[in-house]
């Protein structure tokens, strides 16, 4: 008995991962994203350098980070992440900014109908929002694939077109664009003000953190 009230009291009392706040690993965030394929480091592995504390091994949340990968037709949905890490991995796309292709040669033509489409880069200049996938030569919506699944747990789920089939309607690409925004209030805009509210957030803490 004395034994069994001596191993009991050694056990941590809860294995509870919602009482606690997850870990908003503050300072590695003040650091750009680890992946930066322009920096002028030589191309080994430096996961471990730069943006963790000398006695820290690389976390999974960092490996995490580390690989994300940017094409947005390879993406697996945000809720295929640990709950924990997700504001992480937000703000590391958020840092980055939606994958949007510079050169029109990367966009191979379709025929649709009797005319040739394709995606244009230049609606890249009217939607901040939009990536372009070569994998799926689709277009997807950033804010959306980083929010979205928040608003399927409150039962209100849009549609899954620029989030995880991809849009390839390119006859009709900025008026479908348009409906994808659509009116004040829409899911899309909701997860465009939690977008800057991260971003925010994150303001708010580095400024904490440089004091
Ligand atoms: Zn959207």
């Amino acid at each position: 008995m004395e034994w069994y009230f001596q191993r009991k009291s050694l056990n941590p009392p809860s294995n509870n991962p919602g009482s606690s706040n997850p870990p908003l690993n503050h300072l590695s965030s003040s650091n750009p994203p680890s992946n930066n394929p322009a920096s002028s480091n030589p191309p080994s592995n430096n996961l471990a350098s730069s943006n963790q504390p000398s006695n820290n091994p690389p976390t999974e949340l960092d490996e995490i980070l580390a690989n994300l990968p940017a094409d947005p037709g390879l993406r697996p949905p945000m809720t295929y992440y640990n709950p924990n890490f997700q504001e992480q991995i937000r703000r590391a796309y958020l840092q980055r900014g939606p994958c949007q292709p510079k050169s029109q040669n990367d966009m191979p033509q379709t025929l649709m109908g009797t005319i040739n489409r394709r995606f244009l880069v230049k609606w890249f200049d009217s939607f901040v929002w939009l990536e372009y996938s070569k994998e799926k030569d689709a277009a997807f919506c950033l804010h959306c694939y980083l929010f979205k699944c928040d608003f399927d747990k409150q039962g209100k789920t849009g549609s899954d077109v620029f989030i995880e089939k991809g849009f390839k309607n390119w006859r009709k690409g900025p008026e479908n664009f348009r409906d994808h925004v659509g009116q004040v209030g829409s899911l899309h805009n909701k997860a465009t003000q939690h977008c800057t509210d991260l971003m925010n957030q994150k303001q708010h803490i580095e400024t904490i953190v440089v004091k």
